[in-house]
């Protein structure tokens, strides 16, 4: 089996820490983050710290692009996303606990999420990351709007509609007024 470099052993990390960078460059990452992303470039910067004899810290960011349908428009956009890390990385719980993101004591009290690694004291960066872009993917992915246009879409767009034609004729329609002065008798 060929080594991958997104499983991190924790027992090679030393006590400042160390850092790790993978882009779509690296074909082990492509290839694990390519049912998310595709062929799209990405930039995963993590930092992994000791704090205590079974704690670590990690942090940094993720950052990818992916083709998206527009829930204005239909139209396909890139959506790129940038997520900042900041997890707490504690031991895989004792079989038979069934609370995945089960605070340790230490930072109950704090916002800070927790991540388990594994009980050979390694942790998959893939995974965690792939995780990380599944979660913060909307579901109902849309651009900015900027002036009366998605900032990525090629179509201009008018707010709660989804026909943009306005050259059609069946699209236009009387004003209030006409319609008024038409019942008029
Ligand atoms: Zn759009």
């Amino acid at each position: 089996m060929r080594k991958d470099p997104l499983i991190i052993r924790l027992t090679d990390i030393p006590e400042e820490g160390k850092s790790f960078t993978f882009s779509q460059k690296d074909p082990t990452a492509a290839l694990r983050l390519h049912d998310l992303l595709g062929d799209h470039p990405f930039l995963i910067e993590a930092s992994i710290r000791p704090l205590n004899h079974q704690n670590f810290e990690l942090t940094g960011r993720v950052q990818a692009a992916s083709a998206q349908q527009c829930s204005r428009c239909a139209e396909d956009f890139e959506f790129n996303l940038h997520q900042k890390i900041n997890e707490i990385m504690i031991p895989t719980l004792e079989v038979g606990r069934t609370e995945r993101y089960a605070k340790t004591p230490t930072d109950d009290s704090s916002d800070l999420s927790s991540v388990q690694y594994s009980t050979d004291m390694t942790f998959d960066l893939g995974e965690y990351v792939h995780e990380i872009i599944a979660l913060n993917t909307p579901e109902n992915p849309a651009p900015a709007v900027k002036g009366d246009q998605c900032s990525g879409c090629p179509r201009k767009v008018v707010p709660g509609a989804f026909d943009y034609d306005e050259t059609t004729p069946s699209e236009i329609r009387p004003s209030p007024f006409e319609v008024l002065k038409n019942l008029k008798v």
